[in-house]
């Protein structure tokens, strides 16, 4: 077999026009290549290069700086302004309602785990076992229904109909669903799944971490009531994420962290012990220093994605993943997976296996001989990798899965993606 019959649509590929600038093109060209071919950076999935334009911004900042919400000097006071701006920009870009809160973390996982944190007792889970594990496993102090992989997107709807109608209609209850698969990069009905799950009196979260950076993500338009998302994802630099919505179950909770920040009065009681008398907004949930920079930055990535246009992007995107289909089409040996069936929408990332290869020696060869970067394994969605493959779980290490012969199963598996600046 030959890798390079895999190169897809040349012409497509190579046309990098609509391509939002990204930093990193001129570094990793040289350095990998010797300056000879182009270096292809294609694991946005795990981490987008930061968007040329939020990197200006964040240097056009960073001499300012200064401490949040805690001092009278003009860098104080700038930083604040900064910081408050971009909670205001992200809930535009997210199309919040009145009353939403948005409180900055650290990551897609960070948000997740503060909703967990937050839930009010009794609160019921349900969650499809195909999630990653950042919106698998955060629930499990709670009771959790876990749902089979679905085959269609109408199945997933149905299940999730089914399992909410079984539950005790008085109760809470909360629905937790990725907009856009890591593995399989499929869109998922989350319209459709927030409308099952308000109908039933559940409340639905958004893990939009795989959506957002592809598709506009609307709180309003979907009627979800949270979302989370991870700056890294979205063309900013680490360390920053949101978890966006409705406040009361956030403003009802114990602070995700206390501290400094979350706390608008803290006093010594007669007995000897403290009280303390916590912020009702976002706040509440920020305690400690919070990454001004990081959330200036997830801000601009918010305004460049915007100006740029969903629609321009989304063509473009579309555009590359049919070349890349139709490259791995031309390729016997390799098989795309897919829980919704081939011709199911899906956003710039795509998991194969190659018959006979082990896929982290497959990735590493991609690497080494074609400059071409990608992921290999069960991408911390081990459930639906599994399932997708066909396999049971292993004991050994989960990237170092022994040779599959061929015609056996493989073990693991090979991601591509891309968005914005491919
Ligand atoms: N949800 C999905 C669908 C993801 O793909 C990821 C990361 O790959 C996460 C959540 C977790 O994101 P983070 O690692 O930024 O917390």
């Amino acid at each position: 077999m030959s890798v390079s019959t895999a190169a897809a649509d040349q012409s497509a590929c190579r046309d990098t026009s609509g391509a939002l600038p990204v930093l990193g093109r001129d570094v990793l060209v040289p350095l990998v290549t010797g300056g000879e071919v182009t270096y292809a950076a294609l694991d946005y999935a795990a981490s987008a290069p930061a968007l040329q334009r939020v990197w200006d911004d964040v240097a056009a900042y960073a001499p300012y700086y200064g401490s949040v919400h805690r001092g009278a000097g003009y860098l104080s006071q700038l930083s604040t302004e900064l910081f408050e701006n971009a909670r205001h920009a992200v809930a535009e870009f997210l199309g919040c309602r009145d009353g939403d809160q948005v409180v900055f973390t650290r990551s897609t996982t960070d948000s997740l785990n503060l909703l967990a944190a937050a839930l009010p007792a009794e609160c019921e889970v349900f969650v499809f076992e195909t999630e990653h594990h950042a919106s698998l496993l955060p629930w499990r102090e709670a009771r959790v229904t876990y749902l089979d992989a679905p085959h269609t997107p109408e199945e997933a709807v149905r299940a999730l109909e089914r399992a909410l109608a079984d539950r005790d209609p008085y109760g809470l209850a909360l629905v937790c669903v990725t907009g856009a698969s890591n593995v399989t990069g499929e869109l998922w009905p989350v319209r459709e799944l927030a409308a099952a799950a308000h109908s039933h009196g559940a409340r639905i979260v958004l893990d939009a971490a795989q959506l957002a950076p592809h598709h506009p993500v609307s709180v309003r338009e979907l009627d979800v009531d949270w979302v989370a998302f991870s700056g890294h994802k979205l063309y900013a630099p680490f360390g920053s994420g949101v978890l966006a919505g409705r406040g009361d179950w956030l403003q009802d909770a114990e602070p995700y962290l206390a501290g400094g920040g979350a706390s608008r009065k803290v006093a010594r009681r007669a007995d000897g012990g403290v009280d303390v008398e916590w912020h009702t907004t976002a706040a509440r949930h920020e305690a400690g220093s919070p990454n001004v920079i990081g959330a200036y930055a997830i801000a601009s990535a918010c305004k460049a994605l915007t100006e740029a246009g969903f629609d321009t992007l989304v063509a473009r995107e579309q555009q590359l993943v049919s070349a890349v289909r139709a490259g791995l089409a031309e390729v016997p040996e390799v098989r795309v997976l897919s829980l919704f069936g081939d011709d199911a929408p899906r956003v710039g990332v795509l998991s194969f296996v190659v018959d006979g290869w082990n896929s982290s020696h497959f990735a590493a060869a991609l690497s080494a001989e074609y400059g071409i970067g990608v992921r290999d394994g069960l991408f911390c969605a081990h459930p639906l990798v599994r399932t997708l493959l066909g396999t049971e779980p292993q004991t050994q290490g989960e990237c170092g899965a022994p040779e599959a012969a061929p015609g056996e199963k493989s073990l693991n598996a090979i991601r591509v993606s891309f968005g914005a600046g491919t």
